[in-house]
């Protein structure tokens, strides 16, 4: 579709008054596409490498003052903005349908997000963080205490999927931790984020301590790891290898949320049809470009019939479309190039002979980059969609014999990020969640149970990732932990030949006494 015309519920006022907040300074611009209508949304002014290295510089100076202000402060500003984020809410979801082309529901998940851990961090970070004894080798003789230094600079960067979540899963507990940001925006999401980061700075962030960078994945992705002291990546297993190497090269910590194959068991003993609906929403949020939404499922043969035509149903039954408010149940892919990866899924599996049950074509006649929700039955591993990632639309769904098969299968993968277990009874879910590779596992629910719970680490094992966002493991990797131990002056520490002799016999009974107390 020729991409002349302009589309946007938002000005094109508002659209220059947000894109001046990027540091970009060379006048060139990228165009940027509506996935709704396939026209130019805006043209983004993208940065280079100068620009990166002059936000860092100005980003440091503003964090001495940021981490000196304390945490009473920094509280105070993140509270302020959680409420700005839902007073600006309407804005923030217009701007993010437009520019990822997901449904309202489902940009609110956004939205809640955020705000979410605005208030999580404001109000953890303080007790997490503070200063804290610790057991000294030799009680009275020696006190311990760790306390924490933020690392000084977080380079973050982030994909277009769900650029207002996961900017403020990184951006929020670097902030709260006394850090600056440098944020290497993805151009498609670059909107979104910058409407989100102006509530922050409206509540009292300084400008230069969160600066927003877009562009060039390499050239900007390099800058931003090369100027930071802690490097937080989102995005494909790819490209996160290549981030985490050079990060590696300087001894530059990173933490690495990267792509996943989720798998979604469903027992015996779930209600086939509850099962399916909330099956459906797990595969198809956001068009299932989405890290931990559902690609595989494993059903039970004893209720395989019942769900499978349950789930089919289901998939014909949603509403897609491109409206503004909460009418529609699945929206667009985000981009011609998901439409051709998601589109090539599809046909790939086809040709090899697997079964579609719902979906399983593009729906141009909605706008130029819908695809239908797609059931595949019938995959198997020389095709594309088995073990790759399809970041769309499309889940394959395998009948299992027994648990034991579907716990087997769902682990048979290179990556472990989500996975979900449906069944009648929560304790064997969680009996079954212990026995599988994977970050987060959710019981009856896809994706939501444990990525809304901002209290409990979220992150990937195997090719997924390293490193936790969330909870007090997402703070933890912003901070440099220093240990400060202090001879009490209550008696010396043998120095010569002769107090060593004289202290061994009542050092080897302190062991044995401490050992007998079961003392730390
Ligand atoms: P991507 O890896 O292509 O891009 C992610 C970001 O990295 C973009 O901003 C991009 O411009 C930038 N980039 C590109 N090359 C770079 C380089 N050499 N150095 C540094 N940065 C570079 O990923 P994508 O296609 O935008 O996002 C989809 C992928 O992200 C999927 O695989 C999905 O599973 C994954 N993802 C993971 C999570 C998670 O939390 N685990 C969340 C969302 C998305």
């Amino acid at each position: 579709m020729p991409a002349t015309m302009r589309t946007a519920p938002i000005s094109d006022a508002r659209i220059a008054e947000l894109v001046a907040d990027l540091t970009a300074t060379n006048g060139t611009t990228a165009e940027v596409i509506a996935p709704f209508t396939g026209t130019v949304l805006h043209s983004l002014p993208v940065s280079n490498a100068g620009d990166v290295q002059d936000a860092a510089a100005a980003a440091r100076v503003a964090q001495q003052a940021w981490r000196a202000a304390g945490f009473a402060h920094r509280r105070a500003v993140l509270l302020t903005a959680h409420d700005l984020l839902l007073e600006r809410a309407k804005e923030l979801l217009d701007i993010l349908q437009t520019e990822s082309g997901k449904t309202r529901g489902q940009a609110f998940e956004e939205v809640f997000e955020a705000a979410s851990v605005a208030r999580y961090y404001a109000v953890s970070a303080r007790n997490v963080l503070k200063t804290r004894r610790r057991r000294a080798s030799i009680p009275v003789v020696i006190q311990t205490r760790v306390s924490h230094k933020p690392k000084g600079l977080i380079g973050v960067i982030t994909p277009w999927n769900y650029p207002i979540a996961l900017s403020i899963m990184d951006v929020v507990p670097a902030l709260a931790s006394g850090n600056a940001v440098v944020q290497k925006a993805d151009n498609q999401g670059a909107l979104s984020i910058l409407a989100s980061r102006r509530a922050f700075i409206d509540a009292g962030v300084p400008e230069a301590l969160w600066a927003v960078v877009a562009g060039d994945g390499t050239e900007i992705g390099n800058a931003v790891v090369d100027a930071a002291d802690y490097v937080c990546f989102t995005g494909s297993t790819a490209t996160g290898t290549k981030v985490g190497e050079r990060a590696a090269a300087t001894l530059t910590g990173a933490s690495l949320e990267l792509g996943g194959k989720n798998p979604l068991i469903v027992l015996d003993d779930a209600k086939p049809a509850e099962a399916a609906a909330n099956a459906a929403y797990a595969v198809f949020s956001s068009m299932g470009q989405l890290c931990v939404s559902i690609e595989r499922i494993y059903v039970d043969r004893t209720i395989a019939t019942e769900f499978i035509r349950a789930f089919a149903e289901r998939t014909r039954s949603l509403r897609q479309g491109s409206a503004l408010n909460f009418s529609t149940d699945v929206g667009s892919l985000t981009s011609a190039a998901q439409l051709e990866r998601v589109s090539r899924h599809v046909d790939d599996a086809v040709a090899k002979g697997a079964t579609v049950l719902a979906g399983g074509r593009a729906r141009p006649d909605l706008g130029p980059y819908f695809f239908e929700p797609t059931v595949l039955t019938g995959v198997t591993p020389g095709m594309e969609c088995f073990a790759h990632e399809t970041f769309g639309p499309v889940v394959a769904i395998t009948v299992v014999e027994g648990e034991a098969e579907a716990i087997a299968a769902a682990n048979d993968s290179e990556f472990g990020l989500n996975a979900s277990v449906f069944t009648g009874s929560r304790a064997r879910g969680r009996r079954i969640a212990d026995l599988l590779d994977v970050g987060s596992v959710n019981i009856n629910e896809g994706y939501r149970a444990s990525f809304s719970s901002t209290d409990a680490p979220m992150g990937g094992m195997k090719h997924s990732g390293m490193g936790r966002r969330n909870g007090a493991e997402g703070l933890l990797r912003f901070v440099e932990a220093r240990t400060v131990a202090e001879s009490t002056g209550i008696m010396n520490l043998p120095r010569t030949g002769e107090e060593w002799e004289k202290m061994t016999g009542l050092m080897t009974a302190a062991l044995k006494v401490l050992k007998a107390l079961r003392r730390r």
